[in-house]
């Protein structure tokens, strides 16, 4: 008998939450809605409780979930439907995709190899032979698709500089397995804008996964095995805060709680990291920057990240400090929309990550010159689509924006993480 301790029995069957779901708004189809799949999980349980097969149809439709948590942000009872269908993929391991997991997650070497694929997919003359791929079936078709919208890769200057002098209150940065892979440059200026905001901080000698990614796979042992490193280090270091760019990881460490709950042994020590995980956009606020030295020429619009905008509640933040820059925002339709990245969801779900991507970049005003999000997932899949568009429109973090704006010239430099 399986033991499912997610609750959506509060579900009124309102309705609420359709306009907000991704799925519902490509398809349109009841069993597509979070509403929907509230019904197909209990049959779902049922089933699996039972020892009977559970219809494929049903756990499909669940399955297309991508656990972006927009209803659960908008629902008035707070049925937790995106929890709900984690842990339901947990319950069912064979459903995994053993060989992303086998080639991205599970151990340092893994994220180490998943570091060595995402660096040498992002030179140029790679991605060229990639964009020929996407006839090849998924995950490969679709990974060497994605694999176009990877910046080249980047020439990060290597030299040690002390993050820690100062005053400040000491706070401990985090890496991340596909930041640093993709956007390693954005991870320096990330620190450094820390620094020059006034902390103190530690960085990482070598790069940990969250575990959101195995998570989201249903393999939930795999992802509190990375949890209890980042715990552990964390503990070790005796900073204040531990701060992330990403918001993907940034939400997955704000629910370790959540992930040791019926671990005596971890459960506080979870609780107890969980209160000191920011997003480095909480820690930057915009009266203690300096005015923008370069005029923007042109607006850029802002992508609200799932796992920032209804994981975590923070939404206006990034706009503030672009307000106090300078930079003109046009607002985007649907600007929290899922781009369809989810993980690695436009791997396993190719077709609807595909439609999402496209919505994204139909959404996108005219004129504007960068699309600003949060997150490395939201950012690769967003220019992929931007690329195959043929839109000369970045996607940026919003840390680049910041700091090309003040520090123009006056490049991060920092060892990188081995
Ligand atoms: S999940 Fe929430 S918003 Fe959606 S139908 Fe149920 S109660 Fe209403
Ligand atoms: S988590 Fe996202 S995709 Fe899943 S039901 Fe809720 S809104 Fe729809």
């Amino acid at each position: 008998m399986t033991d499912f301790q997610v609750d959506t029995s509060m579900c009124v069957h309102c309705g609420l939450c359709l306009p907000s779901c991704p799925t519902y708004a490509v398809t349109g189809s009841e069993s597509e809605s979070p509403r929907g799949r509230v019904v197909l999980l209990d049959e779902v349980r049922r089933d699996l409780g039972g020892g009977r097969v559970p219809d494929p149809g049903a756990w499909a439709a669940l399955d297309h979930c991508l656990d972006c948590r927009a209803c659960e942000a908008v629902c008035p009872a707070h049925v937790p439907v995106g929890h709900a269908v984690e842990e339901l993929r947990a319950a069912a391991p064979g459903r995994r995709s053993p060989l992303l997991m086998a080639a991205a997650l599970g151990s340092p070497s893994g994220v180490r190899r998943f570091r060595r694929w995402v660096k040498a997919a992002a030179r140029p003359r790679v991605r060229r032979v990639l964009g020929a791929g996407r006839s090849l079936p998924a995950p490969w078709g679709p990974m060497l698709a994605l694999a176009s919208g990877a910046p080249a890769a980047p020439q990060v200057p290597e030299d040690s500089r002390d993050l820690s002098a100062g005053s400040g209150e000491v706070v401990r940065f985090f890496w991340g397995c596909v930041m640093e892979g993709l956007y390693a440059r954005t991870n320096r200026r990330s620190a450094e804008l820390l620094r020059r905001v006034g902390y103190r901080v530690q960085v990482e000698d070598a790069p940990l996964c969250c575990g959101a990614l195995a998570r989201h796979q249903g393999d939930p042992e795999a992802a509190r095995r990375w949890a209890r490193s980042v715990i552990e280090r964390f503990e070790e270091s005796g900073a204040a805060m531990f701060v992330t760019n990403a918001a993907g990881c940034g939400a997955a460490f704000k629910e370790y709680d959540a992930w040791f709950r019926d671990d005596p042994a971890w459960a506080e020590r979870a609780r107890a990291f969980a209160r000191q995980v920011r997003d480095l956009v909480e820690l930057v606020d915009p009266d203690r920057l300096p005015l923008a030295r370069t005029e923007p020429d042109r607006p850029v619009t802002v992508h609200d990240a799932c796992h920032l905008a209804h994981a975590q509640g923070i939404r206006d933040e990034v706009r503030a400090i672009l307000r106090h820059l300078g930079v003109p925002v046009v607002e985007m339709s649907e600007a929290d929309l899922c781009c369809g990245s989810a993980g690695i969801y436009n791997l396993t779900h190719p077709e609807m990550a595909r439609a999402l991507r496209d919505r994204k970049v139909a959404g996108i005003p005219a004129g504007v010159s960068r699309v600003v999000t949060s997150n490395p997932g939201c950012m690769l899949q967003i220019q992929s689509g931007l690329r195959e568009s043929g839109l000369s429109i970045d996607a940026a973090h919003w840390v680049d924006v910041v700091y090309e704006a003040l520090y123009e010239g006056e490049e991060a430099r920092l060892a990188a993480p081995r």
